[in-house]
């Protein structure tokens, strides 16, 4: 539930009511606003009636969460979460594209494709050194080292990292070399990768998991988000259908009905979405123009010779007409690049 504070309550009128959810198994959220401070009680709902607490001095009034998921709903917080990285901002009026290989394969291509993306004018680079692989016996990523190379590629072209961790004990380590972390979508309802990483000082990015349904998409954050970590964006990566011309489906309906469920920024992967780089663009700006407040794209200098997704990847020349197609875009739904 949520109980609202009338302007300019005491903070023993806040402590009272915050005592009060927790006594009765509630886990209390604060949230200070300008005006009012909301105090969030996430729980079960049936501990205990609103009215004594209503009864509370200095409370106006209490709402009920109907959504099982609580902290990352429009309820709990009507206005879009904004995350700032530095001088990067996500889920605000500028659209931030993540861009880059889908795996870091040696220091040279790193760099190489830290240029290319700079170049063009986006502000974080993407790329994988941990890869969830469908088969053993395909590339599984540099590792550590890829994550040095990474931040070296981020540090020399002023570019923020989002990387992917796959495991608990690792998240610190990932953590140390890269600006956000990437739960990928193999580990969306990994619950014990999302309270490491809920625990952390960190923005996550949480793909949808390949057959999730938005429900279970928005629970898997509110995991990150009850442990903690608020700095949360939502990653809608196509869906399996039984469509195999593409890779995925990309399900643009969720990016709509995702940011009107919750306050979370939201980001578009066409790259993965569709598995054909000739898709990618036309993805990219419907996911632009469906809400998404970004994307995140694969980015190879030479796709045939790509370790791994390079029938994805676009080219230095595709990226570039892409960005330029994305200003127009964003122009036209009142968003900035
Ligand atoms: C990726 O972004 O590199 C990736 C593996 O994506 P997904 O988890 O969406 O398959
Ligand atoms: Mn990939």
């Amino acid at each position: 539930m949520l109980v609202v504070m009338e302007k300019g309550a005491s903070e023993e009128a806040i402590m009272k009511v915050s005592e009060k959810l927790e006594e009765r198994g509630f886990v209390v959220h604060l949230t200070r606003g300008v005006e009012r401070t909301i105090v969030a009680g996430v729980g079960d709902p049936t501990r205990g009636t609103d009215s004594s607490i209503e009864a509370i001095d200095g409370v106006d009034r209490v709402i009920g969460i109907m959504t099982p998921y609580k902290l990352a709903s429009r309820e709990f917080q009507a206005e879009d979460t904004v995350i700032e990285i530095g001088d990067v901002t996500i889920g605000g009026k500028e659209i931030q594209i993540m861009a880059g290989p889908c795996a870091v394969e040696s220091r040279g291509q790193a760099l190489e494709i830290a240029h290319i993306v700079k170049n063009a004018g986006a502000k974080i680079m993407r790329g994988g050194a941990y890869k969830p692989r469908t088969s053993p016996y395909d590339f599984q990523g540099l590792g550590e080292d890829g994550l040095k190379i990474l931040k070296e590629a981020g540090e020399t072209y002023g570019l923020k990292i989002i990387t992917e961790v796959m495991e608990p004990g690792a998240v610190e380590m990932v953590a140390h070399y890269s600006d956000i972390l990437q739960i990928g979508s193999r580990s969306m309802q990994n619950f014990p990768l999302l309270k490491k990483v809920s625990e952390i000082d960190k923005p996550v990015l949480l793909k949808r998991g390949l057959s999730a349904t938005i429900g279970e998409w928005i629970m898997a954050a509110e995991y990150i988000l009850s442990g903690g970590n608020r700095k949360v964006m939502l990653c809608e990566r196509g869906i399996r259908t039984f469509e195999s011309f593409t890779r995925n489906t990309l399900d643009l309906s969720a990016v709509a009905a995702a940011k009107q469920l919750t306050h979370l920024p939201v980001i578009v992967d066409p790259s993965h979405a569709t598995g054909k780089w000739r898709l990618v663009n036309p993805m990219a700006l419907a996911g632009i123009t469906a809400g998404a407040d970004g994307l995140i794209i694969e980015v190879h200098p030479r796709p045939s010779e790509a370790l791994c997704d390079g029938s994805q990847s676009l080219t230095e020349e595709n990226f570039n007409k892409l960005l330029a197609k994305i200003k127009q875009v964003a122009n036209a739904v009142d968003r900035e690049i």
